[in-house]
């Protein structure tokens, strides 16, 4: 829902100033339509029904795994796609990976959004609107990563907006992560922000010149700079950084890699997360289940904590932002892409409404 928009439409109405954040709570807690909100006058449901578009985005199309995993392609009012998904898991969590851009204007060589053409950053109400519509549609949601698509740190108003309006859809801040390839301003920023958000920081290869090829930014960004900022974050935030590293077989899965990475990272701030790579159509092959484990044990042979993600929604899985990168070089309306699958507190909704515009920030 563009939050904007129903506060200016709201306004035009007459409607009293806490209207709209009686309106939003409703949102919040999963309501599928301006009519189902029983405490707001009939003739202004009806008025909103005719101005105010439920959502910001339109479903183009979903997918669902047996394991529950749901994976959803949006288009925003102006056509870009946008790709979010839900991941159930056995102990309960229910976790979404968020977009913050559609597309990516870097363009790392593994990642098939960053081969897709960049259409723009989406807005606080984009990226609430991927949440709602999991709310609505499956229920509770505790937990989400901003993994998708785009990198959050190069629009970090609108992924921090959001942010601060998720605790009311169910996701606390202590349960959000924000994942960047290296981004030194936003690391910063985050880490003067009172929210309690992880920071997650894809490396993917401890070698300088191995990082530039698979990632560019790192030569905007050098590794031992961004290695700087995140243990700044640690120091001020006490909370450890998730290191994210994906898996490409004969790239950066060898033993002498394993401890080069170990020997990069301070054991106090970083934990590691080794991602099996989805190969589907790219140059990269992933590495297998045995070179990934003996990669792991190296790390914690070395001293540094280190799990292998599962990996949700396999048989509907495809690189994030891959089919959505297809569709757009065709200039249609994108197929399911899937997206990256990186990966409390109540809801209470109490702020007001004034308060809640400024949180989303302009
Ligand atoms: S990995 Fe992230 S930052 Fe790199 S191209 Fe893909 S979406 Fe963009």
């Amino acid at each position: 829902m563009d939050l904007k928009l129903l506060e200016r439409t709201l306004a035009e109405l007459g409607e009293p100033a806490y209207r709209a954040g009686q309106v939003w709570r409703w949102a919040a807690r999963g309501a599928d339509r301006f009519g189902s909100m029983t405490d707001v006058p009939a003739a202004l449901r009806d008025a909103l029904e005719q101005t105010v578009p439920f959502s910001t985005l339109a479903l183009e199309r979903e997918a669902r795994a047996r394991d529950g995993t749901v994976k959803a392609l949006f288009l925003t009012g102006d056509g870009k796609p946008v790709e979010a998904v839900l991941m159930r898991y056995r102990d309960g969590r229910r976790s979404l990976c968020l977009s913050s851009q559609s597309g990516c204007p870097l363009t790392c060589s593994f990642c098939a959004t960053g081969q897709m053409s960049f259409g723009r950053n989406l807005t606080a109400s984009e990226i609430l609107d991927q949440a709602l519509h999991f709310r609505r549609h499956a229920g509770a949601v505790d937990h989400a990563v901003f993994m998708g698509m785009g990198e959050p740190m190069m629009n970090l108003d609108a992924v921090l907006g959001a942010c601060s309006l998720l605790p009311d859809v169910g996701v606390a801040n202590r349960r959000t992560a924000i994942s960047t390839v290296g981004w030194i301003p936003g690391i910063e920023r985050l880490t003067e922000s009172p929210m309690p958000i992880r920071l997650a920081f894809s490396l993917h290869a401890a070698d300088e010149a191995l990082r530039s090829e698979l990632m560019p930014v790192n030569d905007r960004y050098p590794l031992a700079d961004v290695l700087a900022a995140c243990e700044r974050h640690y120091e001020r935030k006490r909370r450890r950084v998730f290191v994210e590293y994906v898996m490409l077989a004969g790239v950066n899965d060898s033993h002498a890699q394993a401890v080069q990475l170990a020997r990069l990272l301070d054991p106090r701030v970083y934990k590691v997360n080794l991602i099996p790579f989805n190969p589907t159509r790219s140059r990269f092959d992933a590495s297998s289940p045995k070179a990934i484990e003996a990669f792991r044990r190296v790390l914690s042979r070395e001293g540094i904590s280190a799990t292998v993600r599962l990996t949700r929604g396999r048989e509907i899985d495809a690189a994030c932002g891959q089919l959505a990168a297809r569709s757009s070089r065709r200039g249609q309306p994108s197929p399911l892409g899937g997206g990256g699958g990186g990966g409390g507190g109540g809801s209470t909704a109490t702020v007001a409404w004034a308060t809640l515009l400024d949180r989303l920030g302009s």
